[in-house]
């Protein structure tokens, strides 16, 4: 029931550029200066001293909106500069400027919520330096850089495909770019396409900016060795893969699957279109995964992994498969920002939790044995103790509950968001739920006397 975390890659826009334009007069030219020489232009055009007039002003204006960083109030005359003087070396140079700056500005104010929208125009900027410079090859880091943002957007919004055309678009650039590589090894991955995701990762396996690729890459290996003899049976748009020997169980589950995938979607109002890898190992196998395996009854890191022994009853597998596909619904809602105990106690929820566990956790509760927030958080990451992994699962069920029953499956949506941008437990707790944390776990407490 471990979920493991992907490492999120933010590069920013860093390239320069110098511009070797120097300015020669020392008045400051406003707009409406510039627009009546403007208007005498365009009735003289063939006049060259008005045309020069005109040109060096609209120098002067643009040269000290660069200087100031105040590229906005210019953009409009830039498009005039350009439109009128569409060969002139010097208008060139500062224009791109202009918008090269735009465009880094752009970049580094970036939010969450607009982030698409403002790549989209950092990119357009950026396009218009390469169509308007001599040397447009001096833009293309600065450009592959937005690529690489804006592949990282479509990945955390898990639109893969998307992402695949943006890190082709980027090798196709640069056939050496690490973050692709490192990108598109990840991705096929998660699809379980193990010895393609080599290809990628083997180019990268020396680069000192992904400090755990020989970890990773030594992992990937092992996996192909576990699961040499498996075969794939799709169902929709889950992909099983499992040995001869079970291949019954992987077709009983991938009618389960589907209940699942409409009740957690119902819940969450989510429904992943991807394609979702489940591996299905025998129990031997699966143990060989990691340390601590066997203390696990299933795995989410990007794929679903579960364990099969031929004296587990389907039963409790579907419990293990709902546990875990939660988690990925997680994952994509929160960009992997949920606290453990909300994303076990929510994957306990969509399992069933049965009566027996109920009444051993309010004899618990009636013993004073009730774990803080911060404690389950802790049991979860390091624990290796059974029955205290046992109770927390319980206890972060119990919280989850409690939430849905007092105030409705909604709160958790907006608690998910509100963790998705980066508030604290408390922060969401106050916001949400109008406690503490110490008032909740009172709550809960009295909730389970009453309940269970
Ligand atoms: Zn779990």
């Amino acid at each position: 029931m471990k979920i493991k975390k992907n490492i999120k890659i933010v590069i920013l826009l860093t390239s320069l550029i110098l511009l070797n334009i120097s300015s020669t007069s020392k008045a400051n030219i406003t707009k409406e200066t510039l627009n009546k020489i403007e208007t005498n232009f365009i009735s003289n055009k063939n006049n060259k001293i008005i045309r020069e007039k005109y040109k060096n002003n609209l120098l002067e204006f643009l040269l000290n909106a660069y200087n100031k960083k105040n590229t906005d109030t210019s953009l409009d005359i830039c498009q005039k500069a350009i439109h009128y003087f569409p060969n002139d070396e010097n208008i060139k140079k500062i224009v791109t400027g202009i918008y090269f700056e735009k465009a880094k500005a752009i970049v580094k104010n970036i939010t969450d919520e607009k982030e698409k929208m403002q790549l989209d125009l950092a990119q357009e900027y950026l396009e218009k330096c390469q169509q308007i410079s001599e040397n447009p090859k001096q833009f293309d880091k600065a450009l592959t850089d937005i690529l690489v943002r804006k592949c990282d957007f479509f990945y955390q919004e898990k639109d893969f495909d998307k992402t695949q055309i943006l890190l082709d678009e980027i090798l196709k650039k640069d056939s050496n770019n690490s973050y692709a590589l490192y990108r598109t090894g990840q991705i096929l991955v998660e699809r379980n396409e193990l010895k393609k995701a080599l290809t990628y990762w083997n180019k990268i396996s020396d680069n000192t900016l992904f400090p755990n690729i020989k970890k990773q890459i030594e992992q990937v290996k092992k996996d192909i060795n576990l699961q040499k003899n498996f075969k794939k049976i799709s169902w929709r748009n889950f992909n099983f893969y499992t040995s001869q020997k079970y291949q019954r169980v992987s077709y009983s589950l991938r009618k389960k699957i589907n209940q699942a995938y409409r009740k957690i979607g119902s819940d969450f109002n989510y429904y992943p279109k991807y394609n979702i890898a489940i591996i299905l190992y025998p129990k031997k196998y699966y143990n060989k995964l990691g340390d601590n395996m066997y203390l696990t009854s299933g795995l989410y890191d990007g794929k679903i992994r579960l364990p099969l022994e031929d004296s587990v009853p389907e039963n409790s597998l579907f419990r293990v498969l709902k546990h875990e596909y939660t988690h990925l619904v997680i994952r994509d809602l929160t960009s992997e920002k949920a606290p453990v105990w909300l994303n076990e106690g929510l994957a306990e929820y969509e399992a069933g939790v049965d009566n027996f566990r109920k009444k051993n956790l309010k004899q618990k509760v009636q013993d004073g044995k009730v774990y803080s927030l911060n404690l389950l958080n802790q049991i979860f990451e390091e624990s290796q103790n059974k029955e205290k992994l046992y109770t927390a699962y319980t206890e972060s069920f119990a919280i989850v509950d409690y939430i849905i029953t007092k105030f409705n499956f909604y709160k958790i949506l907006q608690m998910l968001k509100d963790f998705k941008k980066g508030y604290s437990t408390q922060e969401v707790l106050s916001k949400n739920l109008a406690k503490n944390q110490e008032e909740i776990l009172s709550d809960v407490k009295t909730f389970i006397k009453k309940e269970y």
